[in-house]
């Protein structure tokens, strides 16, 4: 295929590139044979940008860890963040979607999907909603804003809150309410813990009340603060069970409207599929880094410096270093690994000496970054 924009097409096969969740079907992407491997393409079929760390919001399962004081040290300027958008309206990767932090509270965040959309990229926004105004849903609905995803953890104040605290659960259900009336297609997300999943049914009728085009629901993933907390949030076996009875009930009750989708994949079956089966996509974090997966600390490039086109061409090889199958094999058993993941390190894909593996650290504790430099190629000795 070799051309991420030829046609809007994704060829299909073993390891699709992107999993069908990530596209809107009103996109009609046309799908064809073959080009299940990352060479296959010579950018990006899709970008996942976390704009900023900041939120207002400080959940309790949050896989970023977010918070309001939880900016990244140098989160890129106006300047580093257009020079990234140039690159991708240049490389003409078809979907750019934004996510936590609170992509709304970023200062640029219209500039951002008004340049974009202007360059006729899909885009995707995942917000708590606080910041969705009327006036915010009439700007994005001139815009080529494919679905706006809010968090929607409860039927009511409580249950939302508990779970989000910082949250504002009438923003959020306005935020629904905003996207309706303007016609940009909202869909709720709806991420199951011990706190909130015996609530699933009244959650999927309020979003449904509140003119949902979609109810996104799946395992809770065991990341950054979620992995933390694992012990206190992870649903019973027993709620599970009634959760997924649940899920196929109302899946048949709102046929032909409300869309249902229960997203099948744990994080540990994610990694090892996509281990296998690379998605083409970069993940950027807020400092310019471009991470190959959330679920794993590694970064192929820094977006600052290196071209994305170079970045891209970095990733493709970044899959195959033995330290990333090392991480992956590791991270089945010990889910420490998977709690410290937000702190980026550079992966160079191109030394050659492997290191030892280092201990893993002590549950529940976060190793940071130096953790994880232990686990890259160490330059061998001229
Ligand atoms: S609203 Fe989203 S980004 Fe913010 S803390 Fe909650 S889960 Fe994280």
């Amino acid at each position: 295929m070799g051309k991420a924009d030829l046609g809007r097409s994704f060829r299909q096969g073993h390891g699709p590139a992107v999993y069908p969740l990530h596209i809107n079907r009103k996109l009609k992407i046309k799908v064809l044979a073959g080009g299940a491997r990352l060479e296959d393409y010579a950018s990006p079929l899709f970008i996942a940008w976390q704009l900023t760390n900041v939120c207002d919001c400080r959940c309790l399962h949050c896989l970023e860890e977010s918070g309001p004081k939880a900016a990244f040290p140098g989160e890129l300027n106006r300047r580093e963040i257009f020079k990234i958008l140039k690159e991708i309206a240049m490389a003409r990767v078809p979907y750019v979607a934004f996510g936590g932090g609170e992509p709304l509270s970023h200062p640029l965040f219209f500039d951002i999907c008004e340049y974009l959309s202007g360059c006729g990229i899909n885009l995707k926004i995942e917000t708590n909603g606080h910041c969705l105004s009327a006036a915010a849903a009439r700007r994005l609905a001139k815009l080529s804003v494919k679905a706006v995803q809010v968090s929607l953890d409860g039927p009511c104040p409580a249950t939302h809150q508990a779970l989000r605290p910082g949250a504002d659960f009438n923003k959020a259900l306005s935020a629904f309410d905003h996207l309706a009336r303007y016609g940009v297609r909202s869909e709720a997300v709806f991420v199951p813990t011990r706190l909130n999943i015996d609530e699933i049914k009244g959650a999927i009728e309020l979003a449904a009340r509140h003119k949902a085009a979609a109810f996104i629901t799946g395992p809770m993933m065991r990341l950054g603060r979620a992995a933390c907390a694992w012990n206190e949030l992870a649903p019973t076996k027993k709620q599970l069970a009634v959760f997924k009875k649940t899920i196929a009930e109302q899946k048949a009750l709102y046929e032909g409207g409300m869309e249902i989708i229960d997203y099948p994949w744990n994080i540990i079956q994610e990694l090892k599929f996509r281990f296998r089966h690379p998605q083409a996509l970069l993940l950027i974090v807020p400092n310019g880094l471009a991470k190959l997966i959330n679920a794993m600390p590694f970064a192929c490039g820094d977006l600052r410096q290196d071209s994305l086109i170079s970045v891209w061409e970095k990733a493709k090889t970044a899959w195959k270093h033995p330290q990333v199958a090392r991480f992956v094999k590791r991270a089945v058993t010990d889910h420490a690994l998977l709690a410290a993941v937000n702190k980026p390190v550079l992966l160079h894909t191109a030394v050659q000496t492997v290191g030892r593996l280092p201990l893993p650290p002590d549950p529940g504790t976060s190793p940071g970054a130096g953790f994880y430099r232990q686990f890259l190629f160490r330059p061998a000795r001229q």
